[in-house]
């Protein structure tokens, strides 16, 4: 028992929701409380409502049964949030009847989090939000399904068990996740690794656009809007772009810029070892995350913008 659990058994009707533009952590960890509710409290209405999940996610995840935020009840007992640091990430539709429910329940592991819930259930030094939700479940009650879901959150917000916010707990539950019978090889594969042509495509664009200041400790490409088109592209296709940044040798701080539509830019910063907490940063524009990966959007014109990014990296190198 836990006090999620509680709430489950307290409530009839239950939804549950991430944040918008949806990563592997919040669709898996979304769709593994819904399964588990689902399956084990069937005589509870449960509703998951979600943003479009990444199409490589969806080759692991089944997630038809995704509701839109109008379609849910006006009178929700139990809205859980997974994975999203503030209310401003939720799905607008949404925001209101999370507000409106007879308990709003926050679970994450972004230290941005101010707890925006009645409930707030958070550990920012969890690899990921599905290792926070894994502890609140009971263990007898999860099936592969659910187990699958948890394991794809932990792969993708791990960047495959290799992030420092990989733990000793970290793979312990992704043992447990395992005994399960969870196909890893296939869930790592199919929807972390594997790109579509037009992604690679896409990549290549980005690190031939890329550019090195600060002695080549930052790096930083943009992708706009005509190189989306270009390569028929959507937004979700530029994931893993920021990480490749982060793989050059003797980059500290890697940034990408993906311009959203006409002076609006959805920002991805990495640190590599800490020297600076890019979470600091992505909080002056309003957004979150965590001191190695964090992200926000931005207005203006992009000369502007990376220019005053960097001038923010270059004010809080910590040696
Ligand atoms: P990414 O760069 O992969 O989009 O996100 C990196 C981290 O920063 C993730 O943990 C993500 O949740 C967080 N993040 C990204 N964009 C935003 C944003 O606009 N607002 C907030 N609050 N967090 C963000
Ligand atoms: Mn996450």
């Amino acid at each position: 028992m836990s006090i999620l659990t509680d709430k489950i058994n307290d409530s009839n009707v239950i939804a549950v929701t991430g944040h918008v533009r949806p990563d592997g952590d919040c669709v898996g960890s979304t769709t593994a409380l819904y399964y588990y509710i689902l399956e084990n409290y069937p005589e509870k209405k449960v509703y998951l409502t979600l943003d479009t999940p990444p199409a490589s996610v969806k080759k692991c995840i089944d997630c038809d049964v995704i509701t839109a935020p109008d379609s849910l009840p006006d009178k929700v007992d139990l809205f859980v949030s997974l994975d999203s640091s503030t209310s401003n990430r939720l799905l607008e539709a949404a925001v209101e009847k999370f507000n409106s429910a007879g308990v709003s329940f926050v679970v994450d592991h972004h230290k941005t989090n101010i707890g925006f819930g009645d409930i707030n259930h958070i550990d920012a030094d969890a690899s990921s939000c599905c290792e926070v939700l894994f502890e609140l479940l009971d263990y007898d009650k999860i099936s592969v399904r659910t187990a699958s879901s948890l394991y794809l959150g932990i792969v993708h917000d791990t960047g495959v068990f290799k992030y420092s916010s990989t733990s000793k707990r970290t793979m312990e539950v992704a043992g447990k996740l395992l005994a399960k019978g969870v196909d890893s090889a296939f869930i790592i594969d199919t929807s972390f690794y594997e790109k579509t042509w037009k992604q690679n495509k896409l990549l290549a664009r980005a690190i031939d656009k890329a550019e090195i200041s600060e002695d080549g400790k930052i790096a930083y490409t943009v992708i706009s809007q005509a190189d989306l088109s270009e390569f028929r592209c959507g937004s979700s296709d530029t994931e893993g772009i920021v990480e490749q940044l982060r793989l050059t040798e003797g980059v500290e701080i890697a940034i990408f810029m993906r311009e959203d539509a006409a002076n609006v830019y959805k920002v991805s910063m990495r640190a590599k070892t800490g020297l600076v907490d890019v979470s600091e940063i992505s909080v002056l524009y309003n957004g979150g995350g965590h001191s190695k990966a964090a992200g926000f959007t931005a207005h203006g014109n992009y000369d502007e913008i990376i220019a005053n990014v960097i001038s923010e990296v270059n004010k809080r190198w910590t040696v």
